[in-house]
């Protein structure tokens, strides 16, 4: 999606909205907050949605609750 193709359709109709406000933000603590970019097909109307700032995934990292893939 964030090269311009829908992975759903795969039209070239892919636009990027990032909610750059902080009631839109992702609160990941009472003073931190991490802004999200939705990639949208206005084709089909498929969304993605990305945290595109590497400072903002390292803020995740250190706050959030990090998932261990369960061992088969
Ligand atoms: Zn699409």
């Amino acid at each position: 999606m964030n090269e311009g193709i829908c992975a759903k359709c795969a039209q070239a109709t892919v636009y990027a909205v990032t909610a750059d406000d902080n009631e839109r933000a992702l609160a990941i603590s009472a003073f931190k907050a991490v802004l999200m970019t939705h990639f949208i097909c206005t084709s089909c109307g498929y969304v993605e949605q990305y945290v595109l700032d590497p400072a903002d995934r390292q803020k995740i990292e250190q706050k959030a609750r990090l998932i261990t893939p369960r061992q088969s």
